[in-house]
């Protein structure tokens, strides 16, 4: 695929080159990746256990099976645990229509590296919080509450689940193997008995996001995070999950969460990944794991941005070979430089200088230099928007629909400019029976969660029919 390039000296440029050109994915390759995706999703699906283990791919049933009608009515609560924010969403059904309020939470660097019971505990005490300043007491009668645990769960039944990994920001030494719900369940009769709350499911964000989605465009059948981390799920048919042992009653189908982060986990893209996503990888909180997220998710695309221009410093085609604090510090340079630089238009150089200066490069920065970070920053971006749309277009052919939405929610999409862009380049070509759309469903994730809750109820009441 064809890239701009700034004009430069002759040198410079063949010099630039040599160090972008192989973080460019071709077509060849963006055809082998899907391939190598399908056979992940296949395996996954597989009844022999044997075949599963091979998968990267979790392919997980969430049990969700209704999506929402619009005859929705009443007050219904969403808890979203992501990377580092926490929200409490507060759904309310009125004609058809869905009003939301949200509060956000940050969680402070000890709580998410101490043990998983301080993390739940601050959970408890933010909904608390919350019931408390919305006084949701007055209704009398207990909130469903759809929880979103947006980390690695196996999911046993629609509100039990149990903890596989941790990803992202958190890094608690224990919580693997419990179940979400019931850590919820504890902290909230250590911090705040008698909390006015059932929890009746619990779900992937990106579950949640697809729902969101669903509710705005009946066509949306994917739910993409492209946020600090990255995941998706959709909407499957059960009579194409060879694994499934549910019942078969209607609706005959059910979402999907993927767990994609870990694709390349057994090694199947090492052809593919670039010194860079491989250094950033050692230096990362959870080395060796969720290879694919860490080409294309928030909380690392900064990173990979910085070691390509650390690169570049040090064979002297940028700032004469100085530069010590871009160097020197990794993850200082993050995700919302790589949007704050995308964000320039045209001959402006705003933002980018505004970003250099805080590396203490803007007064050595030549007009030159500057044209070579917007440079590696677009290479670096669309290549990550590319990894990303690989795996969306496989989905998107499995689906198979004439029309087909993604719901996508994340910090990543919603600030990048150009990620969009990006990723339809993939779509445009490599789904040639479907219409793809990708709409941004802010918040949708947490909004989702209420939804989750509904659908739960929904489920409960057919099943005693
Ligand atoms: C987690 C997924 C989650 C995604 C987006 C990943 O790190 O493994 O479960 O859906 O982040 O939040
Ligand atoms: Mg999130």
């Amino acid at each position: 695929m064809n890239r701009l390039k700034a004009e430069l000296d002759k040198d410079i440029r063949d010099k630039l080159d040599a160090v972008l050109e192989p973080i460019v994915l071709t077509n060849d390759a963006v055809e082998k990746i899907m391939a190598i995706f399908s056979k992940h999703m296949d395996l996954a699906n597989s009844p022999d256990e044997n075949h599963r283990k091979k998968s990267d791919l979790l392919m997980g049933n969430s049990f969700i099976r209704e999506l929402l009608d619009g005859s929705e009515q009443g007050d219904f609560l969403g808890l979203d645990l992501g990377g580092t924010n926490f929200r409490v969403v507060r759904v309310s059904f009125k004609d058809g229509k869905a009003e939301t309020t949200t509060q956000y939470y940050t969680l402070l660097e000890s709580v998410l590296c101490g043990p998983v019971a301080g993390v739940f505990d601050f959970i408890a005490e933010s909904l608390a919080d919350f019931v408390g300043r919305y006084e949701m007491a007055k209704l009398h009668k207990n909130i469903p509450l759809g929880f979103i645990f947006s980390f690695p769960s196996s999911q046993v039944s629609i509100n039990q689940s149990v903890i596989l990994h941790w990803t992202k920001t958190l890094r608690c030494p224990d919580g693997i193997g419990d179940d979400p719900v019931a850590l919820l369940q504890a902290a909230i009769a250590r911090k705040a008995k008698d909390l006015p709350v059932d929890i009746v499911a619990v779900m992937s964000d990106t579950v949640s996001t697809l729902m969101a989605g669903n509710y705005l465009d009946k066509d949306c059948r994917i739910g993409l995070i492209l946020g600090t981390g990255c995941n998706a799920a959709f909407v499957e048919h059960i009579s194409e999950i060879d694994k499934w042992t549910g019942d078969d009653k209607d609706p005959q189908h059910v979402i999907v969460n993927v767990e994609l982060g870990s694709f390349g986990d057994s090694g199947c893209l090492d052809q593919f990944r670039t010194e860079y996503e491989r250094e950033l990888d050692r230096y990362s909180n959870h080395p060796s794991s969720f290879t694919f997220e860490k080409s294309c998710a928030g909380m690392y695309l900064g990173e990979f941005v910085r070691l390509i221009l650390t690169r570049l410093i040090k064979e002297g085609v940028l700032f004469a070979g100085q530069g010590d604090k871009l160097m020197e510090d990794r993850w200082k340079f993050t995700t919302s430089h790589v949007t704050d630089i995308e964000s320039d238009k045209g001959h402006s150089t705003v933002k980018t200088m505004e970003v250099l200066k805080k590396f203490d490069l803007a007064t050595i920065a030549t007009a030159q230099d500057v044209a070579i970070v917007r440079e590696v920053v677009e290479v670096a971006s669309r290549r990550g928007g590319h990894w990303i749309a690989i795996l969306m277009a496989v989905l998107v052919n499995h689906v198979a629909l004439p029309e087909v939405t993604i719901a996508i929610d994340g910090s990543l999409f919603e600030r990048h400019p150009k990620y969009h862009d990006s990723m339809m380049e993939v779509l445009n070509k490599f789904c040639p029976k479907s219409k793809v759309k990708l709409i941004l469903t802010k918040d949708g994730s947490g909004q989702g969660g209420a939804f989750g809750a509904v659908s739960a109820l929904r489920q409960a009441a057919r099943d005693l029919h």
